[in-house]
């Protein structure tokens, strides 16, 4: 995929996958793992989502945080269905903040972060990178299952048993792989000031699960919902343009 990785000198950073939606959550993910020292190559997948904005967000955040790489990955989840977010199913919009959190929404897609952690796996092993990052979060969105801290302790298990890194460092003090998840126990809010703290611009992320025209936030569905909130707790300036 990219060649040169494999000549960069011994004394170069240590290099991190970071997966990237093009969100404001995997925004300041990425903002964050820079900040820590990574060099940072960047993993989005075209999934089969219904709106394709978030895909031109995430190469723009890409470049502007100085990604090292960023690799676009084709994936078809869409073959499944089985959400609102890859299948012709309507996405819910003005719902309350009670309703947000309880259940598991029509948002949810099957098994996704699963799927999308399996292949950053694979990429950090290609990289001989022993970090990835995954921008999620377990206080906004309480109702997926693949967001809460006992998935990512898991699936960190399984990268150490799963790959020829973690094998060959076993019985070492610290596991080779570690999945990073630092949004995951902080409100929107928080994260909106972190990211403004580490200079992400927020005009370039696509949160909307319905942007009706692919550019504009709709400004109803929960996404949207929870990131007016984030920006306003914060007492950032929304930089965004909702339709409603
Ligand atoms: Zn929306």
């Amino acid at each position: 995929m990219t060649p040169q990785d494999t000549t960069e000198p011994k004394c170069a950073k240590p290099k991190a996958v970071i997966l990237l939606s093009g969100g404001l959550d995997s925004a300041t993910c990425l903002a964050i793992a820079k900040d820590k020292g990574f060099r940072s190559h960047a993993l989005t997948f075209r999934y089969g989502q219904r709106h394709l904005a978030e895909i031109a967000a995430a190469a723009r955040i890409a470049e502007t945080e100085g990604a090292a790489g960023h690799d676009v990955i084709d994936i078809d989840l869409a073959q499944f269905g089985g959400s609102a977010l890859t299948a012709d199913i309507d996405v819910p919009k003005g719902r309350s903040e009670d309703d947000i959190k309880d259940g598991i929404p029509v948002t949810y897609v099957p098994a996704r972060n699963t799927v999308f952690l399996a292949l950053a796996l694979a990429r950090a092993e290609t990289l001989c990178a022993d970090d990835i990052f995954i921008g999620v979060n377990a206080l906004d969105y309480s109702g997926y299952p693949d967001c809460r801290p006992e998935f990512i302790a898991a699936f960190e298990g399984l990268a150490n048993l799963a790959t020829k890194a973690g094998v060959e460092a076993a019985g070492k003090d610290k596991p080779k792989i570690t999945i990073h998840a630092p949004l995951i126990e902080m409100t929107k809010a928080e994260i909106v000031s972190r990211g403004t703290e580490l200079g992400v611009d927020f005009a370039h992320t696509m949160s909307c699960y319905d942007p009706g025209d692919g550019l504009r936030h709709c400004g109803r569905c929960d996404a949207c919902l929870l990131r007016k909130k984030g920006f306003a707790g914060a007492g950032v300036d929304d930089p965004t343009d909702y339709a409603a």
